[in-house]
């Protein structure tokens, strides 16, 4: 009989040339367990997924409850259904008055899908921009608002009038015009590397959309749902985008997705039904169930307010003459290193010594580091322990 990793190279298909190929059998908080009870500490989230742990006890019991009652009903926004009811007046609470109105989808890709269209359908322009080194998903129209040319390219034509500005390059606002639908950036650049922007850079962006008309679409999917140490990433820089795109954190593990913004740029698909956003499964009511907890976890067990110290932790432990730089905002974290292949060595031998990290999809020299928000500070110094270990080892 074959192992499940045999089947795994032969019948999936492959994301990338370097799987981790850990086979897990359960998880739980941070930790993950391989069949032969091996324990590894996760700190990669699924990139950005787990921020309440591996089976939060409050997220478990919420789809059990919904699973109890029923799972798919209708196409999402047919029929009332209380977990997307439910979850939507929570986020509205969560965020400032214009971004009242939550359209429910599957992913993060779908989620931009959608915030592009309805940018189309509010402006009635065809321009965007978004940035260099930008991921925005793998869908065409996500692909297209991406900053990535090896990404992009074996995918031509993509969506005519994608162009990339500089990220955090106050000069490139210049040709935010007239002429321009929206502007969709990442709130911390996520894949990039973490890259962060300054305050006075996210201030003019949002001050030039206005005055253009333009709007902002502000891509979450990666620093929402507490990870940067706000709620949302915008918080920090005083500002509120037109048009919120969020995933992976919000489901607690669920598949969930969702581009929000107000009644009235959200009423421009209503002219036309057929010709607005459709989905089957967005808002999947067990996924929803599991948001809305999720989002009660992250409200009541403090876990935001946490995020800095904890992040201030990591950069305290991580300290040795091979890690050049550590770039973060709260718990999304970039820890640099010489080259791809140091890196390559160092996540390679803490992974046989029980701690996940891997590195971005357009920034091979870092680490990435974001970890439940849930770890402790005991777990927190463990695992750089582990991490300073692999180092030493590999660089020393
Ligand atoms: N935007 C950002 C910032 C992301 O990090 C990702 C996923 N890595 C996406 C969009 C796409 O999300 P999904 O994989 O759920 O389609």
């Amino acid at each position: 009989m074959l192992s499940n990793r045999q089947l795994f190279l032969q019948n999936l298909a492959q994301t990338t040339d370097f799987p981790l190929l850990i086979e897990i059998e359960r998880a739980e908080g941070v930790y993950m367990y391989a069949p032969d009870g091996k324990r590894y500490t996760d700190l990669i989230s699924g990139i950005g997924v787990s921020n309440v742990g591996h089976r939060h006890p409050r997220v478990i019991e919420a789809i059990h409850a919904q699973t109890d009652r029923y799972l798919h009903l209708m196409v999402y926004g047919e029929y009332v259904q209380s977990p997307q009811t439910q979850l939507a007046a929570a986020l509205v609470q969560t965020l400032p008055p214009n971004l009242d109105n939550v359209y429910l989808v599957n992913s993060g890709s779908e989620a931009v899908e959608g915030a592009i269209k309805l940018a189309k359908r509010y402006t009635g322009r065809r321009r965007f921009l978004s940035a260099v080194n930008a991921y925005h998903g793998s869908s065409h129209g996500a692909l297209s608002a991406g900053g990535n040319e090896i990404f992009k390219q074996n995918y031509r034509p993509l969506l005519p009038e994608m162009y990339n500005i500089r990220f955090g390059e106050m000069a490139d606002l210049e040709q935010i015009s007239t002429e321009t639908a929206a502007v969709i950036l990442e709130t911390v650049q996520g894949e990039a590397g973490v890259r962060v922007a300054s305050a006075e850079y996210m201030q003019a962006l949002r001050e030039r959309c206005t005055r253009t008309g333009t709007l902002l679409i502000l891509d979450e999917i990666q620093a929402g749902f507490g990870r940067t140490g706000k709620f949302w990433g915008f918080e920090h820089y005083g500002i509120a985008p037109d048009i919120l795109v969020c995933a992976k954190g919000m489901g607690g593990g669920m598949p969930i997705g969702a581009f929000i913004s107000s009644q009235k740029i959200m009423g421009s698909f209503k002219n036309n039904p057929l010709l607005g956003h459709i989905t089957t499964f967005g808002g999947h009511p067990v996924s929803a169930a599991a948001s809305l907890a999720t989002l009660q976890v992250l409200q009541n067990e403090n876990l935001v307010a946490d995020v800095e110290r904890k992040a201030n932790l990591f950069k305290e432990y991580l300290q040795h003459s091979a890690i050049h730089q550590i770039r973060n905002k709260g718990l999304m974290m970039a820890v640099e290193m010489q080259s791809f292949e140091v890196l390559k060595a160092v996540i390679d031998r803490a992974i046989e010594l029980g701690v996940i990290t891997d590195w971005f999809l357009f920034c091979d020299n870092s680490m990435r580091i974001a970890p439940p928000l849930t770890i402790t500070d005991e777990q927190i110094r463990e695992s750089c322990e582990v991490i300073l270990q692999a180092i030493r080892e590999i660089c020393e």
